[in-house]
């Protein structure tokens, strides 16, 4: 980053300057004050004949008084205010009969005195507008509003990322590499009469690399590297952010060639249909995107400039931007597999001191659904870790509770729980293992806990998927919902009837699916293979009390409550029935659970009477739509 750091105490320090540069203006002019007195009072000085002088202006009459006078201990000056519209040919009388001289003068302000009341506020505007762009880390103060805030590279000094420090995204560096000999060698395209794509699109998920895989392209090609965010671009002037752009572009051309970056071109990017003119239009973003699908028309790859984006909404963004000759190359980041994520963490390793027993396959399990970014927070967490218990190397126990932190939030050892709200989170979380270890298709047991987490659950049934999985069967999804009912049925079973507020989370959650079964999937047949409710045009998506538009009637209505009803309590019953069928496992695990607080599936194992090793036999993954790792609380 070229953005210089400025100390923090430089904004105090300039305000407390400039404070005091302003009192001491007041206050230095006319040193010794005259003394206030009123009106009666100077008459009564000077007609008892101690004024020896008297000064006249607009608004006061100063006096001298006689120097044999104020030796006495009194003020050497006095003053007193004019009276508002009085004749004063009077007062002229009296002092011409005391012999004292008088004349006039008029009061006048230094020349700065005038320009104050403007030259203040300006100034604390600029102060603090400087101030806050400073904070958001742009450099140049509040004078340089239509000046790109790009940020140049230079691959000799600021870029020293490569391919090879990204992993787990194999089909996107393939793409990319082609981008790169462009960039290397433009010549040898132009030759051929190629048409190099103009602007290339990274899409995935927040955290997969897509930041990092564009400074790795010019990393790798060795060229300038100009990069801007979307949201950067948004201003409260309208006009600022076109500007910008053309300014970008302005920059990029003579440096060719060059990358030109647009992190997040969904903040300027977004559709422009349905938010014309109404209270949700932005003519900001408006102006910007028009300006930018212009320079972007007017632009020619040969030169060797070429642009590259990163968004994690492809479907908000204005059809416009996707033409050919515009961002029509897209590149899909995904979500790393098993292998990519082992691959992530080895290169995340590189930069700590890891003990040989460290297993990063295993992590690299524990750790399905994550993203690049997750990766090295767990690494990094590890770190901290092995720190904190002053170990000389990151160890395998480092790395799993790094997980859990990132997972499930922090241990909260020392909360105290009353042992009645302990026994009962214990059968809850049987509850979940028990009917998980019980069905065909649930994702492995992988540990119960019963100490609460800071992510608000008091307990946690933890299950590992041991492969990736993009669908869900039917089946699949019955038996998922069925282990989120098992905790809420193993409380009412234990306690007669008595339920209690700790599954919440659990019936939400279940409630969404079988919404989503009903509605999305067509899995309902009362309801049929259609789906019902169409969402929004993402426009109004920051709006989301109006998210979807109701496109069935009020009886359609009626029936997906039932269907949603019906399905809850026939898997609620379920897994009701399950664990009344292995009661002694439930009490056995349970008590257990209380005793050791936390249980691994080993552990677990022991404690079956009749061991179900099922559900560890046919695993089961994810789909994209479900968080995986599953935790049920
Ligand atoms: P995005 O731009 O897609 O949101 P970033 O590129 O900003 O994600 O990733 C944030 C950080 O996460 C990177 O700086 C890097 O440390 C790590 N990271 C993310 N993806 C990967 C990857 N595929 N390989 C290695 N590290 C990664
Ligand atoms: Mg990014
Ligand atoms: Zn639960």
């Amino acid at each position: 980053m070229s953005k210089r750091k400025r100390p923090q105490w430089l904004l105090p320090l300039a305000l407390l300057l400039s404070a005091l540069f302003w009192f001491s203006l007041q206050f230095s002019s006319s040193s010794p004050q005259p003394k206030q007195v009123s009106y009666s009072e100077f008459l009564s000085e000077v007609r008892t004949g101690h004024v020896a002088e008297v000064g006249i202006d607009e608004q006061l009459l100063i006096a001298t008084l006689r120097t044999e006078i104020a030796t006495k201990g009194a003020a050497q000056q006095i003053s007193t205010q004019r009276l508002p519209g009085m004749d004063e040919t009077s007062l002229l009388g009296d002092l011409e009969a005391q012999h004292v001289t008088f004349s006039g003068h008029l009061t006048k302000a230094p020349w700065w005195s005038a320009l104050l009341p403007w030259v203040i506020p300006i100034a604390f505007f600029l102060l603090i507008s400087g101030y806050a762009n400073r904070r958001l880390g742009q450099t140049p103060g509040p004078l340089t509003f239509g000046k790109s805030r790009a940020k140049i590279h230079d691959r000799s000094t600021e870029i020293n990322v490569s391919f090879k420090d990204v992993a787990g995204v194999d089909e996107a560096k393939a793409e990319l590499m082609e981008v790169v000999d462009f960039l290397k060698q433009p010549r040898k395209y132009q030759q051929l009469g190629g048409r190099i794509p103009k602007g290339v699109l990274l899409v995935g998920p927040p955290g997969t690399g897509k930041t990092l895989l564009a400074k790795a392209v010019s990393g790798e090609a060795g060229v300038p590297f100009f990069s801007i965010s979307g949201s950067e671009f948004i201003e409260m002037f309208v006009g600022v952010g076109a500007a910008r752009v053309r300014d970008l572009f302005e920059q990029a051309k003579q440096k060719a060639p060059c990358i030109i970056f647009i992190d997040e071109l969904d903040a300027i990017g977004k559709s422009r249909a349905g938010g014309r003119g109404g209270i949700f239009s932005n003519d900001e973003r408006e102006q910007t995107l028009n300006q930018l699908l212009a320079e972007m028309d007017g632009f020619d790859t040969s030169k060797g400039v070429i642009i590259m984006a990163a968004t994690n909404t492809p479907e908000v963004l204005d059809a416009a931007l996707m033409r050919a000759g515009r961002f029509d190359r897209q590149i899909i980041v995904d979500r790393p597999d098993l292998a990519g994520r082992e691959a992530i963490l080895e290169i995340h390793v590189g930069k700590i001191k890891l003990s040989p027993d460290a297993d990063l396959k295993i992590i690299a399990a524990r750790t399905p659904g994550m993203v690049g970014a997750d990766l090295a927070n767990i690494v990094n967490e590890a770190a901290l870790l092995a720190v904190r218990r002053n170990g000389d190397h990151v160890q395998m126990r480092d790395l799993e509770e790094a997980i859990d932190r990132v997972m499930l939030g922090l241990e909260k050892k020392n909360r105290v729980m009353t042992v009645s709200d302990k026994e009962r989170v214990a059968y809850h979380e049987t509850g979940h293992a028990l009917v998980a270890l019980s069905v065909e298709h649930a994702v492995p047991v992988y540990r119960v806990s019963i100490i609460p987490r800071s992510v608000g659950a008091l307990g946690h049934t933890l299950q590992l998927p041991t492969e990736e999985r993009y669908l869900m069967t039917l089946p699949e999804l019955e038996d998922q919902i069925t282990v989120m009912m098992g905790g809420r049925a193993a409380e009412e079973s234990i306690y007669n009837g008595v339920i209690s507020t700790g599954a919440g989370d659990d019936l939400q959650r279940a409630s969404e699916l079988i919404r989503q079964m009903v509605m999305r999937f067509g899995m309902s047949d009362r309801l049929g293979h259609l789906t019902y409710g169409a969402p929004h045009n993402a426009q109004f998506l920051r709006f989301p009390f109006m998210s979807e538009e109701r496109n069935y009637s009020e009886r359609t209505s009626e029936a997906i409550d039932d269907e949603v009803r019906r399905i809850s309590d026939r898997l609620y019953l379920r897994a009701k029935t399950i664990l009344m069928s292995r009661r002694p496992d439930l009490e056995r695990i349970a008590h257990e659970l209380i005793l050791k607080e936390t249980l691994d599936r080993s552990q677990i194992d022991l404690l079956l009477v009749l061991p179900t090793r099922l559900s560890a036999m046919t695993p089961k993954g994810t789909g994209p739509n479900f968080p995986s790792p599953t935790t049920a609380s």
